[in-house]
């Protein structure tokens, strides 16, 4: 017998956010209204949205899940090797990463530029915290970072401090935190959202599938603004560069100095008339940052070994 086809009229097309993906469901809610989630699913096996995708989506008229049947232009991917080391990618649309740093354990500043490359590369804004500030001053090469740009906000999740001033900072911004374990992520972002963060898994709405699969990623978001894509794989995200060209480009004030440069593909290294080693000499660029660059450029020459 020939089954009709059961009538599924879209009731209304939407764009919404998507907030959470476990397996092949997803939360979606929608920007203006962040506090209401809905639940859907694709349209085919062919769209793969992540979290913070912006979505084509319809609610079916007597459904309780809409349909997702388009994904929007992303303005970038957090994107990590699986367990296979195939790209996956982790989250889309980041506006901000918020890198923190702290005291103990004790603050490796190229982790920190790497991050911070990562994100111009990403075009997304680089913030970089201090935290648990009540165990030691702000070091100098954590001001450095100020005299180039970027802005820096101390806090300490125990005094309390700091936490009102980077609620303020990352308001209004997709946000992801990163970091070296230990250095307060989880600490910080329960204290921003005034409480421990509900895993969407968790919500007893959640469809039982959601119950059972590991959210890849959340979109937390708060009604004072704060909109976090969280998951221990966005913390523990680590960027890797792959174009040798891209490295001087997530260093600023390298960039800047590197378009004087007699050469245009210069790499900034032996040449022998090069701006960024004179910014070097003169110490407009700190020689603590021209290492981390070399270091980096070190780093995506040896991924691409045959490329270079
Ligand atoms: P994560 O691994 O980056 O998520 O770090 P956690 O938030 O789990 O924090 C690691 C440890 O640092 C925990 O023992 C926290 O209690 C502690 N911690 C977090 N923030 C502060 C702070 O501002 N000051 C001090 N002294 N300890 C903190
Ligand atoms: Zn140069």
């Amino acid at each position: 017998m020939k089954r009709k086809q059961r009538e599924q009229t879209p009731t209304r097309t939407t764009t919404m956010r998507v907030s959470a993906n476990f397996g092949r469901r997803f939360a979606l809610i929608e920007d203006s209204a962040p506090g209401v989630a809905v639940q859907a699913r694709t349209m085919g096996k062919r769209l793969r949205p992540v979290t913070g995708d912006r979505v084509e989506a319809n609610a079916l008229e007597g459904e309780k899940d809409w349909v997702i049947t388009q994904i929007l232009d992303r303005d970038n991917t957090l994107v990590r090797p699986d367990a296979r080391g195939r790209p996956e990618t982790l989250a889309a649309n980041v506006e901000l990463i918020v890198v923190v740093a702290c005291p103990a354990p004790a603050a490796d500043f190229f982790i920190v530029d790497r991050y911070l490359a990562a994100a111009r590369l990403m075009r997304a804004a680089g913030l970089l915290v201090w935290n648990k500030c009540e165990l030691a001053p702000l070091p100098d090469d954590a001001q450095a970072y100020v005299d180039i740009g970027y802005p820096l906000v101390q806090t300490s999740t125990k005094t309390p401090s700091g936490i009102d001033a980077l609620r303020d900072a990352i308001s209004g911004k997709r946000s992801i935190f990163v970091g070296q374990s230990g250095v307060g992520k989880s600490s910080l972002i329960n204290a921003i959202c005034r409480a421990p963060i509900q895993r969407i898994g968790e919500i007893s709405t959640a469809s039982e599938e959601g119950k059972h699969t590991t959210v890849a990623a959340q979109l937390v978001t708060t009604p004072d603004g704060v909109a976090l894509i969280d998951s221990p794989g966005v913390r523990d995200y680590a960027p890797s560069i792959t174009n040798m060209a891209d490295v001087a480009e997530g260093f600023g004030e390298i960039a800047d100095a590197a378009a004087r440069c007699r050469f245009a593909n210069c790499r900034h290294r032996s040449e022998p008339v090069c701006a960024v080693k004179l910014a070097v000499a003169d110490g407009c660029i700190s020689e603590r940052r021209y290492a981390s660059y070399l270091r980096l450029a070190q780093l995506t020459r040896q991924l691409n070994t045959g490329r270079y």
